[in-house]
């Protein structure tokens, strides 16, 4: 569908038409686009934008990953059909291979979402030859010169039970989740709370400004929980403020 660059929602309608394209390709699934319409829902709440707890934690993240000895991505369908080109720049930049991880997993939709990624020059692991014990579905699946031996995984649009998975198997976990009150959000070492388009930039050009003496730094002064309440008050304040321009008059 043909969307006019002035119409007021284009971002947004283009986002939809990302992921309309990548179901067509076998590379979203249905229910990823339910997930998708909650994740909208909280950034119109936020108000569509990159707040400073969303950068705070992007840029401890980056600093994380370039700290790892094993850092890994981890890719579904529904990241690889809105920031494909975007994610593998961040992975070659971070020297942290992408790993096609499924919670509706097929050989076929693995290998789909993996062809996508390497268009953009990109390590991408899906081997599918390993498993992470405790877990029962499908996200159990993984490779194991990927997730398995890693050290910090980068999860985004998780799900809650993976990301307790994968810290209990001693990991350290970063998830993009726009929705702050999301288990995956709750269990994370650093939660992002933004939408993964804008996300993915930020980390791009983090990664490229940070200097490598003041990751440490970045890191010791980063409070995960602080940066969570910030969201959830910043959902409280944005709801206050439309609520106050309502009652005027
Ligand atoms: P949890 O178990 O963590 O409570 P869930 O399993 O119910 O979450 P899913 O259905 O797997 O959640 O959805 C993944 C999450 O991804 C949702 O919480 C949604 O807010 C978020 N999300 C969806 N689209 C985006 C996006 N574009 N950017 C950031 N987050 C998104």
């Amino acid at each position: 569908m043909e969307i006019p660059k002035s119409h007021p929602r284009y971002l947004s309608l283009i986002t939809r038409e990302k992921l309309v394209s990548g179901f067509k390709k076998g590379l979203v699934v249905p229910e990823g686009l339910i997930a998708h319409g909650r994740g909208e829902c909280f950034d119109y709440i936020l108000g569509e934008k990159s707040h400073d707890f969303a950068l705070e934690a992007e840029k401890a993240a980056v600093a994380l990953m370039l700290l790892a000895d094993h850092p890994v991505i981890s890719v579904n369908g529904n990241t690889a059909a809105l920031v494909a080109e975007e994610i593998s720049e961040l992975s070659k930049i971070l020297k942290a291979p992408l790993e096609v991880n499924l919670f509706h997993w097929s050989r076929e939709r693995a290998e789909a979402i993996a062809k996508e990624l390497e268009k953009f020059g990109a390590v991408v692991y899906c081997k599918g030859d390993a498993e992470l014990e405790g877990i029962e579905h499908s996200r159990r699946i993984v490779d194991s010169r990927g997730i398995l031996k890693a050290d910090v995984v980068l999860v985004p649009l998780e799900d809650g039970d993976r990301c307790e998975i994968l810290r209990r198997h001693g990991k350290k976990v970063i998830a993009i989740d726009i929705n702050p009150l999301s288990r995956t959000s709750r269990m994370a070492d650093v939660s992002i709370v933004d939408n993964i388009i804008r996300a993915i930039p930020n980390m791009i050009k983090f990664a490229k400004e940070l200097k490598k003496e003041n990751l440490e730094e970045v890191i010791r002064n980063y409070d995960n929980r602080k940066i969570l309440m910030k969201a959830v008050l910043a959902i409280r304040d944005n709801l206050t403020k439309i609520a106050g321009e309502l009652n005027v008059g």
